[in-house]
């Protein structure tokens, strides 16, 4: 099911369940109050219609037969049928005897009305019995006959069924109303997903350039529209730099392979003398190419996500001394110098891994400052962590290339490169390394003034 159906139906589904509970309590709540209305308008009117007849005593047992007459037959015509008796019990009027088949016509009217509200409405005749007085003293007996327990007359039925009908009338406005809001909404919602997706599958395509351009007002929406916008543009990079990986590589091979190729071609065509001198020199090529093999393994290996690390405790200043000590000589012959200094803090991770980061912004280091420079490197114990600056005074990096040292085989300056030999994968196994131990590692670097590498690795 789509998410533009789902929406609408979900609308469609909570209103209708509202107007159902809504018409329920309304019924319920209603018709108590109604049938409590009724019931004591059928008490007044009998109390009414008494104390009418009880005026229709003249004195002596004498009626005004005329005015009773009358009553009765108005009585008779709301329902109600009246019989009224003297003292003695004698019928001075009663209505069956003067018109019986009105009488049952108007019993059976009610209890039609009733059923038609009702269905299976057990209402029967029913009949009260009221004192007649006149001037305080007892004159005669009313006997009031109707449906009951109460009955609706065709005024209260019109009135329920009026109400009813504004019910449903507003019911179907409502669901008529809340389809519509759910149609424009779930395409509010869903058209600018729909559009997201077809930026996104274009993607997956492989059309990296593609960018959703999908503006909206709705926080989730406009940050998948970002995040779809940012996975393009890394996707971007990352094919650039593989596309730029995979000449690198050809390029750095190809050149040692040329050299090999013609010297030994030549040395097997007789035209070179197989001598110490020139197999040294080819030696010498396959060391390289060697070592390159071996850069782009570490990558692999370094950046695959299952990096196992076997941790274990030790001290910080005495790894970084250690270090120190293995480049003192390299440092000397280039005329730089060296120092160490900071905090002797105990952290838990994995040595060796540790050690290649340091190595390799050392020697970073070392092959970007000039002969005369100072490298530095310093320990310092943070609140739960342990911070590590190894910092030079040397030819630094342009601010624009700062984002993307830290990216697989990219160097700043290609020919500028050529010349240390890199092959721009150092930092991004130190990235690796230190995000496994759940650290940060960040640069600071200005042209011709120095840079600053900061590690910081949980204790
Ligand atoms: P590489 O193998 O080329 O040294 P890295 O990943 O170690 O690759 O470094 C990436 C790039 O960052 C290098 O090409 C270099 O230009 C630059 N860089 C790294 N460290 C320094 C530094 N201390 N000073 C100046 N530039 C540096």
């Amino acid at each position: 099911m789509n998410l533009r159906t789902k929406i609408s139906l979900s609308l469609l589904f909570v209103s209708m369940i509202l107007i159902i509970v809504i018409s329920l309590f309304a019924n319920l709540f209603l018709e108590k109050q109604f049938r409590q209305y009724i019931i004591e308008k059928q008490e007044n009117t009998n109390k009414e219609i008494t104390s009418l007849i009880g005026q229709q005593y003249i004195k002596d047992n004498q009626w005004n037969s005329d005015a009773i007459q009358t009553i009765g037959v108005n009585a008779l015509e709301q329902g109600l049928i009246v019989k009224v008796f003297d003292k003695s019990g004698k019928t001075i009027w009663d209505a069956e005897k003067h018109n019986s088949g009105m009488c049952s016509q108007m019993i059976q009217h009610m209890s039609s009305n009733m059923a038609s509200r009702y269905g299976k409405w057990e209402g029967k005749y029913t009949e009260v019995e009221y004192p007649i007085n006149s001037l305080l003293n007892n004159v005669g007996t009313v006997k009031i006959g109707f449906y009951g327990p109460f009955y609706f007359n065709d005024h209260d039925l019109a009135f329920i069924n009026t109400l009813n009908k504004a019910l449903m009338g507003v019911a179907l406005f409502a669901i008529i109303f809340s389809f519509i809001i759910g149609a424009i909404l779930a395409r509010r919602i869903s058209n600018p997903i729909e559009r997201v997706i077809d930026a996104a599958k274009n993607i997956a395509k492989g059309n990296f350039k593609v960018r959703s351009e999908e503006k909206s007002h709705t926080k989730e929406i406009s940050e998948l529209t970002s995040s779809i916008n940012h996975l393009a543009s890394t996707l971007q990079s990352q094919e650039t730099l593989r596309k730029q990986m995979t000449q690198d590589v050809a390029h750095e091979l190809r050149t040692p392979m040329t050299i090999l190729q013609s010297h030994i071609e030549a040395m097997m065509d007789g035209i070179w003398e197989p001598t110490v001198e020139r197999l040294k020199s080819c030696h010498e090529e396959i060391i390289r190419i060697n070592s390159m093999i071996g850069d782009l393994n570490k990558v692999a290996k370094y950046e695959s996500e299952h990096l196992v690390l076997s941790k274990a405790e030790f001290d910080i200043l005495e790894l970084i001394s250690n270090v120190v000590t293995n480049f003192e000589s390299q440092f000397k012959n280039k005329n730089i110098s060296l120092k160490y200094a900071g905090d002797s803090v105990t952290i838990n991770a994995d040595k060796d891994t540790i050690m290649q980061v340091l190595i390799n912004l050392v020697s970073n280091a070392l092959k970007h400052t000039v002969s005369g420079g100072t490298v530095e490197i310093s320990s310092k114990r943070l609140e739960d962590s342990v911070q590590i600056v190894v910092e030079d005074n040397g030819e630094g990096i342009p601010e624009e290339e700062l984002p993307h040292i830290f990216e697989r085989f990219y160097r700043v300056d290609k020919s500028r490169n050529k010349a240390t030999g890199g092959v721009g994968i150092g930092l991004t196994i130190s990235k690796s390394i230190v995000n496994a131990h759940g650290g940060t590692i960040e640069v600071e670097s200005k042209v011709n003034k120095g840079t600053r590498f900061i590690v910081r690795l949980p204790r």
